[in-house]
Protein backbone atom coordinates (compact mmCIF):
# COMPACT_ATOMS: atom_id res chain seq x y z
CA UNK A 1 0.00 0.00 0.00
CA UNK A 2 1.01 3.59 -0.63
CA UNK A 3 -0.01 6.89 1.26
CA UNK A 4 -2.22 9.79 -0.21
CA UNK A 5 -0.65 12.49 -1.19
CA UNK A 6 0.64 14.85 1.44
CA UNK A 7 2.45 18.07 1.83
CA UNK A 8 6.50 17.54 3.65
CA UNK A 9 7.52 20.26 5.66
CA UNK A 10 10.60 20.29 7.70
CA UNK A 11 10.93 23.33 10.01
CA UNK A 12 14.46 24.22 11.13
CA UNK A 13 13.50 25.58 15.09
CA UNK A 14 10.93 24.35 17.47
CA UNK A 15 8.76 27.72 17.37
CA UNK A 16 8.92 27.00 13.45
CA UNK A 17 7.39 23.60 13.85
CA UNK A 18 4.41 24.47 16.45
CA UNK A 19 3.90 27.77 13.94
CA UNK A 20 3.35 25.07 11.02
CA UNK A 21 1.24 22.72 13.92
CA UNK A 22 -1.23 25.62 14.46
CA UNK A 23 -1.68 26.96 11.27
CA UNK A 24 -2.73 23.96 9.68
CA UNK A 25 -4.81 22.28 12.69
CA UNK A 26 -5.63 18.75 11.99
CA UNK A 27 -5.05 18.48 8.70
CA UNK A 28 -1.33 18.40 9.71
CA UNK A 29 0.77 15.37 11.66
CA UNK A 30 4.58 15.59 13.35
CA UNK A 31 6.62 12.82 12.07
CA UNK A 32 9.46 12.02 14.16
CA UNK A 33 10.69 8.65 13.60
CA UNK A 34 8.22 7.27 10.87
CA UNK A 35 8.29 3.49 12.35
CA UNK A 36 4.50 4.10 13.74
CA UNK A 37 3.41 6.70 11.38
CA UNK A 38 4.62 5.89 8.49
CA UNK A 39 2.56 2.29 8.38
CA UNK A 40 -0.14 3.95 9.36
CA UNK A 41 -0.08 6.13 6.58
CA UNK A 42 0.57 3.19 4.03
CA UNK A 43 -2.99 1.65 5.45
CA UNK A 44 -4.51 4.78 5.24
CA UNK A 45 -5.48 4.66 8.79
CA UNK A 46 -3.80 8.14 8.67
CA UNK A 47 -3.95 10.94 5.96
CA UNK A 48 -2.30 13.90 7.14
CA UNK A 49 -2.34 16.52 4.68
CA UNK A 50 0.69 17.98 5.44
CA UNK A 51 3.42 16.25 7.73
CA UNK A 52 5.65 18.13 10.00
CA UNK A 53 9.43 16.45 10.45
CA UNK A 54 10.37 17.11 13.79
CA UNK A 55 13.17 15.06 13.52
CA UNK A 56 15.37 17.65 12.90
CA UNK A 57 14.66 19.96 15.13
CA UNK A 58 18.17 21.02 17.56
CA UNK A 59 18.50 20.01 21.43
CA UNK A 60 15.31 17.59 21.63
CA UNK A 61 17.31 14.37 22.17
CA UNK A 62 19.48 15.24 25.43
CA UNK A 63 19.02 12.75 28.14
CA UNK A 64 19.72 15.13 31.61
CA UNK A 65 20.33 14.25 35.12
CA UNK A 66 18.01 16.46 37.36
CA UNK A 67 18.59 14.53 40.50
CA UNK A 68 15.55 13.07 41.73
CA UNK A 69 14.54 12.71 38.10
CA UNK A 70 16.19 11.79 34.27
CA UNK A 71 14.58 13.89 31.48
CA UNK A 72 14.79 12.82 28.32
CA UNK A 73 14.06 15.01 24.82
CA UNK A 74 11.46 13.69 22.73
CA UNK A 75 13.67 13.06 20.67
CA UNK A 76 15.31 10.11 22.10
CA UNK A 77 15.67 7.16 20.43
CA UNK A 78 14.91 3.94 22.06
CA UNK A 79 18.17 2.31 21.08
CA UNK A 80 20.17 5.59 22.93
CA UNK A 81 17.77 5.21 25.74
CA UNK A 82 18.49 1.86 26.39
CA UNK A 83 22.27 2.18 25.54
CA UNK A 84 22.59 5.44 27.53
CA UNK A 85 25.03 5.02 30.69
CA UNK A 86 22.46 7.94 32.51
CA UNK A 87 19.45 6.04 31.72
CA UNK A 88 21.08 2.57 32.95
CA UNK A 89 22.00 4.29 35.83
CA UNK A 90 19.69 6.16 36.62
CA UNK A 91 16.30 4.43 35.56
CA UNK A 92 16.78 1.18 34.22
CA UNK A 93 13.84 0.49 34.01
CA UNK A 94 13.71 2.85 31.18
CA UNK A 95 16.77 1.17 29.40
CA UNK A 96 14.86 -2.20 30.18
CA UNK A 97 11.89 -1.54 28.30
CA UNK A 98 13.55 0.69 25.45
CA UNK A 99 15.90 -2.43 24.61
CA UNK A 100 13.12 -4.93 24.14
CA UNK A 101 11.10 -2.31 21.24
CA UNK A 102 10.45 -3.95 18.07
CA UNK A 103 13.79 -4.94 16.47
CA UNK A 104 17.41 -2.92 16.29
CA UNK A 105 16.34 -0.95 12.99
CA UNK A 106 13.33 0.37 14.62
CA UNK A 107 14.84 1.70 17.75
CA UNK A 108 16.89 3.05 15.88
CA UNK A 109 14.69 5.58 14.09
CA UNK A 110 11.72 5.34 16.77
CA UNK A 111 11.84 8.13 19.55
CA UNK A 112 10.49 8.66 22.74
CA UNK A 113 8.20 11.50 22.21
CA UNK A 114 7.04 9.57 18.85
CA UNK A 115 5.98 6.38 21.35
CA UNK A 116 4.02 7.82 23.91
CA UNK A 117 2.12 10.26 21.18
CA UNK A 118 1.34 7.00 19.49
CA UNK A 119 -0.08 5.63 22.78
CA UNK A 120 -0.01 2.17 21.94
CA UNK A 121 -1.59 0.24 24.93
CA UNK A 122 1.32 -2.60 24.17
CA UNK A 123 3.77 -0.30 23.93
CA UNK A 124 6.70 -0.38 26.49
CA UNK A 125 7.73 2.99 27.14
CA UNK A 126 3.97 4.71 28.01
CA UNK A 127 3.75 1.40 30.64
CA UNK A 128 7.08 2.73 32.20
CA UNK A 129 5.90 6.26 32.33
CA UNK A 130 2.58 5.45 33.70
CA UNK A 131 4.50 2.98 36.19
CA UNK A 132 6.90 5.57 37.30
CA UNK A 133 4.28 7.87 37.23
CA UNK A 134 6.54 10.35 34.25
CA UNK A 135 5.57 13.91 33.83
CA UNK A 136 5.48 14.66 30.45
CA UNK A 137 6.38 17.93 28.75
CA UNK A 138 4.46 18.92 26.18
CA UNK A 139 4.31 22.34 24.50
CA UNK A 140 1.79 24.50 21.46
CA UNK A 141 2.33 27.95 20.25
CA UNK A 142 0.62 28.81 23.43
CA UNK A 143 3.23 27.73 25.80
CA UNK A 144 4.04 24.51 27.81
CA UNK A 145 2.10 22.18 30.11
CA UNK A 146 3.23 19.54 31.81
CA UNK A 147 0.97 16.74 32.55
CA UNK A 148 1.40 13.39 34.67
CA UNK A 149 1.57 10.15 32.43
CA UNK A 150 -1.84 8.95 33.94
CA UNK A 151 -3.34 12.03 32.62
CA UNK A 152 -1.86 11.59 29.57
CA UNK A 153 -3.19 8.54 28.15
CA UNK A 154 -6.78 8.79 27.70
CA UNK A 155 -7.66 5.71 25.53
CA UNK A 156 -6.18 3.48 22.89
CA UNK A 157 -4.42 5.49 20.48
CA UNK A 158 -5.37 8.49 22.11
CA UNK A 159 -3.68 11.03 24.55
CA UNK A 160 -4.31 14.98 26.24
CA UNK A 161 -2.26 16.19 23.39
CA UNK A 162 -4.18 19.01 21.33
CA UNK A 163 -3.26 18.76 17.42
CA UNK A 164 -1.01 21.68 17.90
CA UNK A 165 1.29 20.71 20.53
CA UNK A 166 4.27 18.21 20.84
CA UNK A 167 5.71 16.08 23.00
CA UNK A 168 8.99 17.88 24.31
CA UNK A 169 10.34 15.94 27.25
CA UNK A 170 9.06 13.29 29.72
CA UNK A 171 10.37 13.07 33.15
CA UNK A 172 10.87 9.85 34.68
CA UNK A 173 11.57 9.55 38.87
CA UNK A 174 15.39 8.57 39.38
CA UNK A 175 16.10 5.30 41.28
CA UNK A 176 17.88 5.28 43.86
CA UNK A 177 19.63 2.45 46.56
CA UNK A 178 18.45 -1.07 47.72
CA UNK A 179 16.31 -0.57 44.50
CA UNK A 180 15.81 -2.89 41.73
CA UNK A 181 13.14 -2.81 38.60
CA UNK A 182 12.51 -5.51 35.45
CA UNK A 183 10.01 -5.11 32.27
CA UNK A 184 8.36 -8.70 31.38
CA UNK A 185 6.63 -9.31 27.97
CA UNK A 186 5.04 -11.83 26.77
CA UNK A 187 4.83 -12.45 22.37
CA UNK A 188 4.49 -14.97 20.09
CA UNK A 189 7.52 -13.71 17.80
CA UNK A 190 10.67 -11.65 18.52
CA UNK A 191 10.18 -8.04 18.09
CA UNK A 192 6.11 -8.37 17.83
CA UNK A 193 4.38 -5.91 20.11
CA UNK A 194 3.28 -7.48 23.51
CA UNK A 195 0.57 -9.40 24.11
CA UNK A 196 0.91 -9.14 27.72
CA UNK A 197 4.03 -6.73 29.64
CA UNK A 198 4.21 -5.92 33.48
CA UNK A 199 6.91 -3.46 34.77
CA UNK A 200 7.91 -3.01 38.23
CA UNK A 201 10.28 -0.95 40.38
CA UNK A 202 10.86 -1.79 44.19
CA UNK A 203 12.67 -0.44 47.23
CA UNK A 204 13.91 -1.85 50.45
CA UNK A 205 14.37 -0.80 53.36
CA UNK A 206 17.51 -1.79 55.79
CA UNK A 207 15.87 -4.62 56.81
CA UNK A 208 14.65 -6.20 53.92
CA UNK A 209 10.99 -4.97 53.77
CA UNK A 210 9.22 -3.11 51.09
CA UNK A 211 9.52 0.59 51.21
CA UNK A 212 7.93 1.88 48.14
CA UNK A 213 6.79 -0.48 44.82
CA UNK A 214 5.91 0.88 41.56
CA UNK A 215 3.63 -1.44 38.95
CA UNK A 216 1.85 -1.09 36.00
CA UNK A 217 0.90 -4.04 33.23
CA UNK A 218 0.43 -3.13 29.72
CA UNK A 219 -1.81 -4.46 26.27
CA UNK A 220 -4.78 -5.40 28.62
CA UNK A 221 -6.61 -2.14 28.89
CA UNK A 222 -6.99 0.35 26.45
CA UNK A 223 -4.18 2.18 28.18
CA UNK A 224 -1.73 1.34 30.05
CA UNK A 225 -2.97 0.74 33.44
CA UNK A 226 -0.73 1.51 36.59
CA UNK A 227 -1.25 -0.94 39.64
CA UNK A 228 -0.53 2.34 42.62
CA UNK A 229 -3.48 1.27 44.62
CA UNK A 230 -2.55 -2.75 45.19
CA UNK A 231 1.63 -1.20 45.07
CA UNK A 232 1.01 1.24 47.95
CA UNK A 233 -0.85 -1.36 50.33
CA UNK A 234 2.37 -3.50 49.86
CA UNK A 235 4.73 -1.20 52.25
CA UNK A 236 6.19 -2.59 55.22
CA UNK A 237 5.14 -5.99 53.64
CA UNK A 238 8.01 -8.62 53.78
CA UNK A 239 8.85 -9.48 50.04
CA UNK A 240 9.28 -13.60 49.96
CA UNK A 241 7.99 -16.19 47.79
CA UNK A 242 4.71 -15.86 49.04
CA UNK A 243 4.10 -12.28 48.54
CA UNK A 244 4.99 -12.39 45.32
CA UNK A 245 2.52 -15.23 44.69
CA UNK A 246 -0.29 -12.99 46.46
CA UNK A 247 0.77 -9.32 44.85
CA UNK A 248 0.64 -11.46 40.97
CA UNK A 249 -2.46 -12.93 42.09
CA UNK A 250 -4.13 -9.65 43.00
CA UNK A 251 -2.51 -8.08 39.86
CA UNK A 252 -4.74 -10.87 37.79
CA UNK A 253 -7.69 -9.86 39.58
CA UNK A 254 -7.56 -6.20 39.05
CA UNK A 255 -6.98 -5.71 35.37
CA UNK A 256 -9.91 -5.62 33.23
CA UNK A 257 -8.54 -7.31 30.03
CA UNK A 258 -9.84 -7.10 26.42
CA UNK A 259 -10.21 -9.94 24.06
CA UNK A 260 -9.20 -8.94 20.75
CA UNK A 261 -7.53 -10.72 17.57
CA UNK A 262 -4.43 -11.91 19.06
CA UNK A 263 -5.85 -13.30 22.41
CA UNK A 264 -8.44 -13.37 24.88
CA UNK A 265 -9.30 -11.82 27.77
CA UNK A 266 -8.80 -14.79 29.89
CA UNK A 267 -5.60 -15.52 28.61
CA UNK A 268 -4.39 -12.30 29.24
CA UNK A 269 -5.31 -12.36 32.81
CA UNK A 270 -3.33 -15.15 33.41
CA UNK A 271 -0.59 -13.74 31.85
CA UNK A 272 -0.71 -11.25 33.54
CA UNK A 273 -0.45 -13.18 37.39
CA UNK A 274 2.70 -14.64 35.37
CA UNK A 275 4.39 -11.59 34.06
CA UNK A 276 4.05 -9.92 37.23
CA UNK A 277 5.27 -12.56 39.24
CA UNK A 278 8.72 -12.86 37.13
CA UNK A 279 8.65 -9.29 37.19
CA UNK A 280 8.76 -8.67 40.78
CA UNK A 281 11.34 -12.04 41.36
CA UNK A 282 13.92 -10.22 39.09
CA UNK A 283 13.04 -7.08 40.69
CA UNK A 284 13.73 -7.95 44.22
CA UNK A 285 16.77 -9.96 43.49
CA UNK A 286 18.23 -6.85 41.57
CA UNK A 287 17.54 -4.78 44.62
CA UNK A 288 19.07 -7.48 47.75
CA UNK A 289 22.13 -7.62 45.17
CA UNK A 290 22.37 -4.99 42.31
CA UNK A 291 21.99 -8.30 40.27
CA UNK A 292 20.22 -8.00 36.98
CA UNK A 293 18.57 -11.43 36.23
CA UNK A 294 17.64 -11.74 32.70
C1 LIG B 1 7.57 -3.85 12.84
C2 LIG B 1 7.40 -2.88 13.98
C3 LIG B 1 7.41 -3.37 15.29
C4 LIG B 1 7.26 -2.50 16.34
N1 LIG B 1 7.28 -3.01 17.61
C5 LIG B 1 7.10 -2.18 18.65
C6 LIG B 1 7.11 -2.70 19.99
O1 LIG B 1 7.29 -3.88 20.24
N2 LIG B 1 6.91 -1.81 20.99
C7 LIG B 1 6.72 -0.48 20.76
O2 LIG B 1 6.55 0.27 21.72
N3 LIG B 1 6.73 0.03 19.52
C8 LIG B 1 6.92 -0.78 18.47
N4 LIG B 1 6.93 -0.26 17.21
C9 LIG B 1 6.68 1.20 17.03
C10 LIG B 1 7.94 2.02 17.31
O3 LIG B 1 8.33 1.95 18.63
C11 LIG B 1 7.73 3.50 17.00
O4 LIG B 1 9.02 4.03 16.91
C12 LIG B 1 6.97 4.35 17.97
O5 LIG B 1 5.70 3.79 18.24
C13 LIG B 1 6.71 5.75 17.43
O6 LIG B 1 7.88 6.52 17.41
P1 LIG B 1 8.28 7.32 16.11
O7 LIG B 1 9.28 8.32 16.53
O8 LIG B 1 8.65 6.37 15.06
O9 LIG B 1 6.92 8.11 15.78
P2 LIG B 1 6.21 8.43 14.39
O10 LIG B 1 5.88 7.17 13.68
O11 LIG B 1 6.98 9.47 13.68
O12 LIG B 1 4.87 9.09 14.95
C14 LIG B 1 3.94 8.32 15.69
C15 LIG B 1 2.80 9.24 16.17
O13 LIG B 1 3.30 10.19 17.10
C16 LIG B 1 3.14 11.54 16.61
N5 LIG B 1 4.36 12.23 17.04
C17 LIG B 1 5.64 11.90 16.75
N6 LIG B 1 6.49 12.68 17.45
C18 LIG B 1 5.71 13.52 18.19
C19 LIG B 1 6.00 14.55 19.14
N7 LIG B 1 7.26 14.87 19.52
N8 LIG B 1 4.96 15.20 19.70
C20 LIG B 1 3.67 14.89 19.36
N9 LIG B 1 3.34 13.92 18.49
C21 LIG B 1 4.36 13.24 17.91
C22 LIG B 1 2.91 11.40 15.12
O14 LIG B 1 2.15 12.46 14.60
C23 LIG B 1 2.17 10.08 15.04
O15 LIG B 1 0.81 10.28 15.36
C24 LIG B 1 7.09 -1.09 16.12
C25 LIG B 1 7.10 -0.59 14.83
C26 LIG B 1 7.25 -1.48 13.76
C27 LIG B 1 7.25 -0.92 12.36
Amino acid sequence: MKPGAFAYRRPATLDEALALLASHGEAAKPIAGGQSLVPMMNLRMAQPEVLVDVAGLPGLDAIVDLDDAIELGALARHQSIADSPLVRARCPLLAEAAACIGHYAIRQRGTLGGSLAHADPAAQLPLVAVTLGATIVVQGAGGRRELSAREFFVSIMTTALAADELVVAARFPASGAREGAAFRLFNRRHGDYAIVSAATRVALDEAGLVRRLDLGVGAVEAVPVSLAALADAQRGRRPDAAWIDAVSSAAREAVDAQDDARASALYRRELTGTLVGRALGAALAQARTGAVTP
